[in-house]
């Protein structure tokens, strides 16, 4: 095996079960991860007769509402203890989720990305894990949680998410032996495979359609970039979480190693989303502009308007990956 068990620090296990109330944020335009993690651990720390709260900086997409997230809404004032999690970065909560996690009295973080920033008073990072939700599958009994089938599909909703439903290659025996737990603890693998892989909206599928018929190849084939503007995004009646996945479909064409998805999010803010098939790291390449992520998988919000970036990210492309040793 060739990284250790996830295993909770005892500081963090100590303090959440001295915590009488528990804010909870993740990144802006959250995920499955970020979500399923926080849906299971709330109803945990619930179980053991605490007060939480999830007070994130974006709302939770219609695709995710299965979780239950609304049941956490509250004050956030007054938490003795605020966690991150999934979120590698302070920027990335947003102000909203930065404010509230700042203000409680002691501050923690849960999180699997490549640590890129020191915050939080009491930290747990955990690069080999496949998703956040793995990290909370292993925290819960040493709080003397037992699973339950929402929490254990809260849980399997945040593996599948992160790990393409365990394609990617961050799924490994221990992924595996995690989601066999939570198969076993109840988790609705059907209904989380239909909600997270196997249904979307029409808008998203034509959205798509229309995008990734004007791809750009670069490299010699290498590289595959796709570009959706505003107006796009208006023409389909389309949000952020529509252009999930572009990025994976230009990898998953045969020669190209690195499929890049550039989206236009207001007149100086152009958000990049990158995925790798073999060697070349996404997580090194998306933080020149600040960005992160994982060797396969990165992103970065690029503070430019949108025909910069893109002028910008295609050079980089071009340039990096035909420098790069050939897969
Ligand atoms: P996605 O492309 O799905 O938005 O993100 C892929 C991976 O990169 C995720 O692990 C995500 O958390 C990370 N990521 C995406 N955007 C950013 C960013 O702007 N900054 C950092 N540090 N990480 C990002
Ligand atoms: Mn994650």
């Amino acid at each position: 095996m060739s990284r250790p068990r996830v295993a909770p620090p005892k500081a963090l296990v100590e303090a959440l079960l001295q915590a009488r109330k528990v804010l909870m944020v993740t990144h802006i335009n959250p995920d499955g991860d970020g979500l399923g993690s926080q849906a299971a651990l709330a109803e945990a720390l619930v179980s053991l007769g605490k007060s939480v709260v999830v007070a994130n900086n974006d709302p939770v997409p219609a695709q995710y509402s299965f979780l239950g997230l609304d049941a956490f809404t509250g004050d956030p004032a007054g938490a003795d203890l605020s966690l991150s999690l999934d979120c590698p970065v302070l920027e990335r909560l947003g102000a909203k989720g930065r404010a509230v996690f700042a203000a409680a009295a002691a501050t923690a973080v849960i999180d699997h990305h490549v640590p890129k920033e020191a915050f939080g008073h009491t930290v747990w990072i955990e690069e080999g894990a496949a998703a956040t939700g793995e990290m909370i599958e292993a925290l819960l009994p040493e709080l003397g949680v037992h699973l339950s089938p929402a929490m254990a599909t809260a849980l399997y909703a945040a593996l599948v998410n992160d790990t393409g439903c365990f394609r990617h290659s961050n799924s490994d025996a221990f992924t595996f032996a995690c989601a066999v737990r939570l198969l076993e603890a109840g988790a609705d693998r059907q209904g989380v495979n239909r909600r997270l892989m196997d249904e979307k909206p029409l808008r998203q599928v034509r959205l798509q359609a229309r995008v990734l018929d004007a791809l750009r190849a670069l490299a010699g084939g290498r590289a595959a970039l796709v570009a959706v503007s505003a107006a796009d995004l208006a023409a389909f009646s389309a949000t952020w979480e529509d252009t999930d996945g572009l990025a994976e479909t230009l990898r998953s064409i045969e020669g190209v190693e690195v499929g890049a998805m550039l989206r236009e999010e207001g007149p100086l803010t152009t958000k990049l989303s990158l995925r790798s098939k073999f060697g070349f790291d996404v997580n090194t390449f998306a933080g020149r502009w600040g960005g992160g992520g994982h060797a396969k998988a990165a992103g970065a919000t690029l503070r430019m308007p949108y025909d910069e970036a893109l002028k910008t990210v295609s050079e980089a492309l071009e340039k990096e990956i035909s420098a790069a040793p050939r897969h």
